[in-house]
């Protein structure tokens, strides 16, 4: 890893303006693919956290006042402003990141949806309406915004996790504070410049760079009035049990361990070509990656196979070289982690189909490499099954029969994504009903939501009863006001009654 030194630091964004704020800690930022560092990250203080959450109090009492023409103007803008500057932001990502850019460019494509749906915010905030309850009594509802929001984001969607919870946020009314993984915070910082191109007013949409300290921060600050986060379980976990425990509304969600059952029915050339792109694109660090395949029956043999084919086809280099299909991992601890995960499953008795430990890609000596690995004959107690690897690793456990198969998901603690691959309707069906978990493909390997649906997980993949962005986030970022109103004429005084109201 390179110690050279380097000049470009990395500030925050409070009230409409890039900070350096009070803070004296720093960061480096690493480009995974060649080891170097490109800058240093400043980290947020006391006083940074303190500023940053005035501003976004004092922002969010006028901005949740202002027209819903207006706020949609914004928004429409602002969508205009991220299309235009796809290709910047997909460069912000690998440089950071890692992921190939047509991979950075398609988690663009995915945050973009958001802000179109919260573009069509004035009709998702109607209200309802009953007339007459009672002679002469009108009770109607709406939904106003909470105030001051944070939303705290993992490393491996730099824009698409910041784009599922910013949108809807702003759209509802509120001030949204973003605190990005400090691992690859360049993009947020573009993102804040495009609000406010788009007239966003200062404080509503601000970035401040920290780690747990800032987060603790956040979570515990009496003027943040909601927390949506994005990351690992065991944070997802503290970090909606502490903001509950400060009166906070909190969405958190956490880590995935993704299954895909495939059974011998499938088109085993389609799923395999979906169980590789699933496993090994973005080198596996998405929360919706298939990181087990389950393989029922005879369709065992044939399938690994064709997923070796696969795997060892891909090609491996720097995200910005045209025609890569995988970048590196995140961190020279993430690839420790992941070769010793593989190497305990090898000593266990797993068979090691393709081994990615040893990777070097030419001329990026000291990037983070794990090349695409696929293990044969994981046993459910092994590390290798239990734990999220987040890397390009596909395990692979063999099952006689779907029964089996649900079992095995259902036991597991998470329940993120899975999906299923078969040519039979009421296989997929009996699949769909029996899992318990939250988003489930059918032929489809990433079922991720579109916008207008909402994302979320089960059991220790989400903490918090609302799924993110799309009807849900709307619901998550707002509070409901029912109002029961009469307006009675002069000449009708109905007099002093001293029982509950009845109609
Ligand atoms: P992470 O949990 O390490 O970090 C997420 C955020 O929490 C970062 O902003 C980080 O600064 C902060 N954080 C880290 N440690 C903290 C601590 N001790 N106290 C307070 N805050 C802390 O996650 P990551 O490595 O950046 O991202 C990968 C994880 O995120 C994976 O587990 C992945 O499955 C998960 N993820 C889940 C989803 C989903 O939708 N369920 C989506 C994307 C990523």
């Amino acid at each position: 890893m390179s110690t050279t030194t380097v000049t470009t630091t990395i500030n925050h964004f409070i009230n409409g303006a890039e900070s350096a704020g009070e803070g004296d800690r720093t960061q480096p930022v690493y480009n995974p693919a060649t080891g170097q560092v490109t800058a240093e990250l400043r980290l947020a203080n006391r006083a940074d956290l303190d500023n940053t959450v005035a501003a976004a109090r004092a922002a969010a009492d006028s901005w949740g006042d202002i027209s819903l023409a207006k706020r949609t103007a914004v928004l429409f803008k602002f969508r205009e402003l991220v299309a235009e500057h796809i290709d910047e932001l997909a460069e912000l990502i690998t440089a950071e990141h890692g992921k190939v850019l047509s991979d950075a460019k398609g988690e663009i494509g995915r945050g973009l949806e958001v802000i179109e749906f919260a573009c069509g915010i004035p009709s998702l905030l109607k209200g309802d309406y009953s007339d007459q309850v009672s002679t002469g009594i009108d009770v109607f509802s709406f939904r106003e915004p909470l105030g001051v929001v944070a939303g705290i984001t993992p490393f491996n969607f730099p824009v698409m996790v910041p784009l599922w919870m910013a949108p809807m946020a702003i759209a509802t009314g509120n001030a949204f504070i973003l605190k990005p993984s400090e691992r690859d915070p360049s993009a947020s910082l573009l993102l804040a410049k495009l609000w406010k191109d788009a007239g966003l007013p200062d404080g509503v949409f601000q970035v401040l760079h920290g780690d747990k300290e800032t987060v603790d921060g956040l979570l515990t600050h009496p003027d943040v009035d909601g927390i949506s986060f994005v990351g690992s379980t065991p944070i997802a976990k503290y970090v909606h049990e502490t903001a509950t425990a400060h009166g906070k509304r909190v969405q958190a969600l956490g880590g995935a361990k993704n299954h895909a059952i495939i059974l011998p029915d499938a088109d085993l050339d389609n799923a395999a070509d979906h169980l590789a792109a699933a496993a090994f694109g973005s080198a596996g660090e998405r929360c919706m990656a298939i990181s087990v395949a389950v393989a029922v029956g005879d369709a065992a043999d044939l399938l690994v196979k064709k997923v070796e084919e696969r795997a060892v086809a891909v090609k491996v280099n720097n995200g910005t070289v045209p025609g890569a299909e995988m970048g590196p991992v995140i961190t020279p601890a993430s690839k420790e982690r992941i070769v010793k995960i593989v190497t305990e499953a090898e000593a266990a008795g797993a068979a090691m189909v393709v081994d990615g430990r040893d990777l070097v890609v030419p001329g990026h000596e000291e990037g983070f490499w794990v090349g695409p690995t696929v293990i044969d004959h994981v046993k459910t107690e092994m590390t290798a099954y239990q734990e999220e690897i987040f890397g390009p690793v596909l395990v692979v456990v063999r099952v006689d029969t779907l029964e089996d198969g649900i079992k095995l998901i259902n036991s597991n603690p998470y329940g993120n994504g899975t999906a299923i691959f078969t040519s039979s309707g009421a296989a997929a069906r009996k699949f769909q009903r029996a899992v318990t978990v939250g988003m489930i493909g059918i032929n489809v390997p990433l079922p991720v939501p579109v916008a207008y649906h909402s994302f979320g997980g089960w059991k220790a993949s989400l903490f918090g009863d609302k799924h993110i962005y799309g009807p849900e986030g709307v619901s998550f970022y707002t509070r409901g006001k029912v109002i029961t109103s009469r307006w009675p004429e002069p000449t009708h005084a109905s007099g002093a009654s001293y029982n509950f109201p009845s109609n």
